[in-house]
């Protein structure tokens, strides 16, 4: 059976949102500003631990190994004090985290940013349509208890500084109410 959550000094938050959304950005300002969570690219992980089976030239992209993912940080989210930044959220046990976080943008915003990043049109545009599809939203209140997530607006720096400021507070009521 799965292991239990241990008590923790700080929480775990998942940063989800389609590809290009601010995932990544928000997750380091986050744990830059608050010492205790720690960031944790699950694409970077995937592959520096090789925690895949392959990479998939059709989609440009490796074909992630969901069980050896979860193995893999078990213990670092036992630990606490995690930003998860992943664009899928089905794969984790529900255990893990205290927050949801799932980031939105709108579609002219989000095509300027997968064009700069070099995604060919049929990768734009497969983002294009997960978002404007609310995927991930879906995948996350299909996978969390609704009562866990907050979606969020990433798309001006305004709104990022003003979404890490929510996620700063957040923090500091988890701990408030969790202080052991
Ligand atoms: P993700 O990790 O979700 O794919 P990134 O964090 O890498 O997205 O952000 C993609 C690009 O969009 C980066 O160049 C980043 O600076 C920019 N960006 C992300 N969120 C915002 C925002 N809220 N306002 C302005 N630019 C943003
Ligand atoms: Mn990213």
């Amino acid at each position: 059976s799965a292991p239990e959550m241990r008590q923790r000094s700080f929480p775990n938050i998942l940063i989800t949102g389609t590809p290009g959304t601010g995932k990544t950005v928000t997750s380091s300002m986050v744990a830059q500003a608050v010492p205790g969570m720690t960031h944790i690219e699950v694409g970077k992980l995937v592959k520096e631990k090789a925690l895949h089976d392959g990479y998939d030239a059709e989609f440009n992209s490796y074909l992630i190994n969901e069980d050896k993912v979860v193995d893999e940080m078990e213990e670092m989210m036992q630990e606490g004090g995690k930003v998860v930044d992943h664009h899928g959220c089905e794969f984790f046990p529900e255990r893990w985290f205290d927050l949801v976080v799932v980031l939105r943008a709108n579609n002219s915003i989000l095509y300027p940013r997968l064009e700069g990043r070099g995604y060919n049109t049929k990768k734009i545009t497969e983002n294009i349509e997960c978002e404007i599809m609310d995927v991930v939203k879906i995948e996350a209140f299909e996978s969390y208890d609704s009562s866990i997530i907050v979606e969020l607006k990433s798309e001006t720096i305004e709104d990022m500084e003003e979404n890490v400021q929510r996620i700063e507070t957040w923090i500091e009521n988890w701990r408030e109410n969790n202080a052991e």
